[in-house]
């Protein structure tokens, strides 16, 4: 971390990357980030670039930025395990380029990298980036929101299994801020009633393999029907996600040009399988792709061997 901070004082232009499609903790982070950097050295030219997200827009809506600014600049790249997920390439054109992340390492693609699989959300690791260095670097509000909302998103509002006394820990000190819990709940919590009558087909169309693995099917024309975006789309995972006989669960999702798996579990590890699908992630929270819907009964194969599996080892 110390190594990180000397890099910051270092370059006088910095620019921080997220990934592309990026979630509340990828844009939490970046937000987070800048804060801390522009609070300390308020005459640093900082810039966040990449993708937006309307989910967690109300932090801040990046935008990708000039081609001119990137050479001669410091990269940070924060949330993204592999480099081609970052939704900005330009990484590479900046002098020195620096990995903030939380997932397996599976990609080395910047000069350093800083990786703690430990930490449940990449915004966690930023938080204690500020208190390590808690008398040299400033903070204000609006890090303090980006980063906590990175925290509850990523930890399932504080519910997952990588949450530790740590983690609240961490969190609590945000709140000295002023950071409003329920004023960002709201903004988390609250759906159009578009998307609530897409969760209301979900719902009603889920469909369950023999053995207990649960999944939505998202094609494009039910996503146009209901008039939501990708993103809210996207988002109905989690309208299967209680069921008792189904611990995996997913959602095929037909964007305009793949198919993307979301892979969600409570029990068995479901990165192996989304790795055979050119994916990844985490233990219990995965991605990856289908190549085409004619692969869809074979990864369903796969994924009620898998929910086999993990129910026969409760029965010992
Ligand atoms: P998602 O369902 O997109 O929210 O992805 C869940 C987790 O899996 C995230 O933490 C991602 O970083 C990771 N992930 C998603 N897609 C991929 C992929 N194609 N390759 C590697 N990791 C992925």
């Amino acid at each position: 971390m110390e190594f990180i901070l000397n890099k910051i004082k270092e370059y006088n232009r910095i620019i921080i990357f997220g990934h592309e499609r990026p979630d509340g903790d990828c844009i939490g982070s970046q937000y987070g980030l800048y804060n801390i950097i522009k609070e300390t050295y308020p005459n640093k030219e900082v810039y966040i670039t990449g993708e937006s997200s309307e989910y967690v827009g109300f932090i801040g809506k990046p935008e990708l930025i000039d081609d001119s600014l990137f050479k001669g600049s410091l990269a940070i790249c924060v949330d993204c395990a592999n480099g081609e997920r970052l939704s900005d390439q330009r990484y590479k054109d900046c002098d020195y380029s620096i990995k903030i992340d939380h997932h397996i390492n599976v990609d080395s693609f910047c000069d350093y990298e800083y990786v703690d699989t430990t930490s449940p959300a990449c915004a966690q690791i930023l938080v204690e980036f500020y208190q390590k260095f808690k008398d040299e670097l400033k903070f204000n509000l609006a890090g303090a929101e980006a980063l906590y909302v990175g925290i509850v998103t990523d930890t399932g509002r504080f519910k997952y299994d990588s949450t530790t006394a740590k983690t609240h820990r961490l969190a609590a000190s945000l709140l000295e801020y002023g950071v409003n819990i329920g004023k960002i709940d709201n903004y988390l919590s609250v759906e159009t009633i578009d998307n609530l009558k897409l969760r209301g087909y979900c719902l009603n169309t889920f469909k369950v393999t023999e053995h207990g693995f649960a999944y939505i099917v998202m094609t494009r024309d039910i996503i146009e029907k209901f008039g939501v975006s990708d993103e809210d789309a996207a988002n109905q995972v989690t309208a299967i996600s209680t069921i008792q006989e189904c611990p995996v669960w997913a959602m095929f999702i037909e964007y305009p040009t793949q198919i993307r798996i979301r892979l969600r579990s409570r029990g068995p590890v479901v990165n192996l399988l989304a790795s055979e699908y050119e994916g990844g992630g985490h233990p219990k929270a995965s991605g990856a792709k289908l190549p085409s819907w004619d692969k869809l009964d074979e990864f369903l194969a796969k994924a009620d061997e898998l929910v086999l599996n993990y129910k026969k080892t409760l029965e010992i």
